[in-house]
């Protein structure tokens, strides 16, 4: 089966988040499992030329102006997947993917709207032809509407959700910009309170829809969670399915980690403690084993739960933890973080920036990871602290519900406890969890055995390579009869 993949982000050549790991691992898993998949993603300024070589080009008329892009051909470094790559200076060869300095570019609908339609113009003068074509996120939630649009002969889509939140909303008057008849800004199309919301034509047209969870697929058929559009989810609730991200255990393993201090495994945590002492010492705080640090790394935006740690900050310090924290976001929580070592000297240690590295080093050398989100499609630090032996303290929602069992004596006998979980998004409660996780902290027994529980777990990519897979077969096998 012919899938092709399209993604604004892929590990390793271009990152903001979650997305950028899954554009990265998925399509090899994919291939593992029999596909034949190719991925298509803008030639960003990050991506060095070497091993690209241009293939053809394409023409879009954008907006009344004819816009010319190269086709690249090449793979993705590491995995080997074929890959094209969409180049076009004007619009990706800048610092940011989708914005600089927290402010998103204003031409992005220009941008991403030039970009679908230059993969549906490439791919329609192919030999090799996908049989079926698989989005992520607004930013490639076009292909869908300009399919129904534009071609005689329909390829099949799935668009998955990675964050309902980011939804691609531009005024009206740029409509003319996604390549599509007047007659799709309806509100049976794209049109969402007067403005063109790019996900929501995605959610329409699309033939399969996915989430990155079974818990997010459901939750964002609800008002609470559903941004807007959790009517036109409901409407389509028969054809959304949840499908949990995995883990690139490749990339992602203590026991064979190039950016971390000293490799381990469960059977020999040495490795972990040689880990922390290093954290201790690069952040400056103090160089002892017994305090327990508590590491995020995270975007720092209102759906991490930032505004619980500001509100517990005090009683947090008053455990007696180290508090280590890298991300990068709005100015409001860089601040509000920025001043934690000057208030807590030697025991927060924050970093501002986008470090993959240190990420890594955080994973390794932290003793319990927090995940106060308000909502998390997947999430994927929980999934990697696992594997790091590092003991996720996270809240009841999302891939984090479906991934994070709480310790209690029950679960604990089961051998299936593998961190703390809380349920009401409020200070107190996540409190309530981080005291409990302190507590295991410190009875070796238990918190080895939690350890343990997560280290052992499974969340290779394998294992959701193949759920994707059989939804590629009832979509082809459905639009066979429809
Ligand atoms: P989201 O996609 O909402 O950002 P996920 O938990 O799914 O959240 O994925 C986040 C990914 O981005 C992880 O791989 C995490 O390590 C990485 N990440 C987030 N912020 C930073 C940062 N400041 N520096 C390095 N890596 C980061």
């Amino acid at each position: 089966m012919k899938i092709l993949f399209c993604v604004s982000e892929a590990v390793p050549l271009a990152k903001t988040g979650g997305l950028a790991d899954v554009g990265g691992a998925l399509p090899a898993a994919l291939a593992a499992v029999g596909c034949d998949v190719r991925v298509v993603l803008p030639r960003y300024r990050s991506i060095s030329e070497r091993g690209w070589r241009p293939v053809g080009t394409v023409d879009v008329s954008s907006g009344g102006e004819a816009v010319s892009g190269t086709i690249l051909d090449g793979t993705m470094p590491e995995t080997a997947v074929p890959t094209w790559l969409v180049d076009q200076p004007k619009y990706f060869d800048r610092s940011g993917l989708y914005g600089e300095a927290g402010r998103d570019y204003p031409d992005n609908l220009a941008r991403f709207g030039f970009f679908c339609r230059a993969v549906l113009a490439w791919v329609g003068r192919q030999s090799w032809k996908p049989d079926l074509i698989h989005c992520n996120d607004w930013q490639t939630a076009l292909i869908p509407p300009l399919i129904r649009a534009e071609r005689a002969e329909r390829t099949p889509t799935l668009l998955t959700i990675h964050n309902l939140a980011y939804q691609g909303l531009f005024p009206a008057q740029e409509f003319a910009l996604t390549g599509l008849p007047a007659s799709f800004f309806t509100m049976a199309g794209l049109e969402f309170w007067g403005q063109v919301n790019v996900l929501k034509g995605g959610l329409v047209f699309a033939d399969t829809l996915t989430s990155v969870s079974e818990t997010y697929a459901r939750e964002i058929q609800t008002a609470e969670f559903g941004a807007g559009l959790d009517g036109v989810l409901r409407d389509r609730a028969r054809d959304l399915w949840g499908i949990l991200n995995g883990v690139d255990y490749r990339v992602w393993d203590p026991s064979h980690d190039p950016l971390i201090p000293a490799q381990y495994s469960a059977g020999d945590l040495t490795g972990k403690r040689i880990c922390k002492e290093h954290l201790q010492r690069e952040f400056g705080l103090y160089e002892r084993p017994d305090i327990p640090i508590v590491g995020m790394v995270t975007r720092l935006v209102d759906q991490k739960g930032l505004d619980l740690v500001e509100a517990a900050v005090e009683d947090l310090f008053a455990f007696g933890v180290q508090l280590v924290v890298l991300g990068a976001g709005d100015a409001r929580y860089e601040q509000v973080l920025g001043e934690l070592p000057r208030r807590y000297p030697k025991r927060a240690g924050i970093r501002i920036g986008f470090d993959n590295a240190l990420a890594h080093r955080i994973e390794a050398g932290a003793d319990l990871f927090l995940m106060p989100s308000r909502y998390e499609p997947s999430g994927l630090n929980q999934l990697y602290s696992l594997r790091y032996g590092t003991v996720p303290v996270v809240r009841h929602t999302g891939g984090l519900a479906d991934s994070i069992v709480d310790t209690t004596p029950d679960t604990l006998a089961a051998g299936t406890a593998n961190g703390f979980v809380f349920v009401a998004y409020d200070a107190p409660a996540m409190l309530q969890a981080l005291r409990r996780a302190l507590e295991a902290f410190r009875t070796p027994h238990t918190w080895r055995r939690v350890q343990k529980t997560g280290m052992a777990a499974d969340f290779s990519w394998t294992a959701s390579a193949r759920k994707y897979h059989a939804l590629y077969d009832r979509t082809l096998a459905q639009s066979v009869r429809g």
